[in-house]
């Protein structure tokens, strides 16, 4: 392994998974849903094979998928793009992450991430080159906000782009309007570059809605927004993202892309384009059902001795390991499959600071009740 990968090894959603697997675990690490998506959606895909559509789609993505993508960002939050050349069909956000990275943070430039991140941020900076700086979330009760004054100070320079994610994985964080504006302020006062990872852009409960961060004033012309089919629709093993923003940086984006996958696969397009058009109520039903979900999990939780940080959004909640004392959340997370029969993630992986995190874990949700339930049984038993 060349030396700028060598810190990252392999995924903590790899290790955790496999554990789960080992000791026939209720897997509540890697975040993924157990039931399908939308069963019209699912039939469109089927039905794009038997139609033939099995070679080499173009390479920025179907026309039918890239004119879905820019119809759903123009009527649910009034952000026009042309479907030619400001939106491009990717294998997954983790591709559009990544080609982002490639395409627009030249070697030796800096990018600035909040800590915890998800982990693909920081490896394709490695893949670039380029360096990044994580600014720690700030603690505000039971929520983790943007420590703004640090962001501040972690601008140089040499910084090129600035990293969010909003609904956050793993807190929960859906970040407040004033916490936008702070940010898109500080892209346009320093003039950086926004990777806005909205992958979660659905999925936000009591009441919240979706910002995205191209909407606020002075942003659109900087940012690359990215999301995926995967969170939206329960499909994560489909690997269809996109990535859209202004015609310039969505050119830089699908440069990179071409020689990383040059396409991304060819009958999901066409179901996905067919669910963003006629199965939004669906996702309704899935956002309410996940925000009962989440209630469930975060009381068995508590029941069960930790202390649980209120998540607004994602399929994801943070814990605080029950006890006092020092904590290791990697160990705690280890032994849990063995121990508990449940499997979850620790948060110090997804950070620079692990002393500052290594008290919490990450659970998801976005599971059948009775598998939460049991989950749920199972950790009460734990008697930590
Ligand atoms: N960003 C975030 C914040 C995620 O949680 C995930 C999926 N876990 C991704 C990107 C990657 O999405 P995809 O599976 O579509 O590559
Ligand atoms: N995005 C999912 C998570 O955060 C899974 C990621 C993965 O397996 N690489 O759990």
């Amino acid at each position: 392994t060349v030396s700028r990968l060598q810190p990252f090894g392999s995924t903590i959603f790899a290790e955790m998974t496999a554990l789960a697997t080992e000791h026939d675990a209720i897997n509540l690490g890697q975040g993924f849903p157990d039931t399908d998506g939308p069963a019209s959606m699912l039939e469109a895909a089927r039905q794009a094979i038997a139609d033939g559509l099995n070679q080499y789609p173009p390479g920025p993505g179907m026309p039918v998928l890239r004119h879905a993508i820019a119809a759903d960002r123009l009527a649910r939050y009034g952000i026009v793009h042309d479907p030619e050349r400001e939106v491009l069909v990717t294998v997954g956000a983790t591709e559009a992450i990544s080609a982002a990275i490639l395409g627009l943070v030249e070697p030796g430039a800096e990018v600035v991430l909040v800590e915890p991140y998800y982990d693909s941020y920081a490896a394709a900076v490695a893949l670039a080159g380029a360096t990044w700086r994580s600014v720690p979330m700030a603690q505000d009760g039971d929520r983790f906000v943007l420590d703004l004054d640090a962001l501040h100070a972690a601008i140089t320079p040499k910084t090129r782009m600035l990293v969010v994610n909003s609904p956050h994985n793993p807190t929960g964080t859906v970040l407040t309007s004033a916490e936008l504006s702070a940010v898109a302020e500080l892209a346009c006062e320093r003039d950086l570059l926004v990777l806005s990872d909205e992958v979660y852009e659905h999925l936000v409960f009591d009441g919240r809605t979706h910002t995205p961060m191209a909407s606020l004033p002075g942003m659109y012309e900087r940012t690359v927004t990215v999301s995926s089919a995967a969170k939206t629709f329960s499909v994560t093993g489909w690997k269809t993202g996109w990535a859209c923003g202004p015609a310039e940086l969505v050119d830089a984006v699908r440069t990179a892309k071409q020689f990383m996958s040059f396409v991304a696969g060819g009958p999901f397009q066409p179901a996905v384009a067919h669910a963003l058009e006629h199965e939004q109520a669906w996702v309704v039903d899935m956002r309410n059902s996940l925000q009962r979900k989440r209630d469930l999990l975060a009381d068995a939780l508590s029941g069960a001795g930790f202390g649980v940080y209120s998540g607004g959004g994602t399929y994801f909640l943070c814990a605080e390991i029950p006890g006092t004392g020092p904590h290791n959340d990697i160990e705690f997370c280890r032994t849990l499959p063995e121990r508990a029969g449940v499997a979850a993630v620790p948060i110090s992986v997804f950070t620079d600071h692990p002393e500052q995190w290594n008290h919490m874990v990450r659970f998801a949700f976005c599971k059948r009740d009775e598998v939460l339930v049991e989950a749920a049984e199972r950790l009460g038993r734990l008697g930590v």
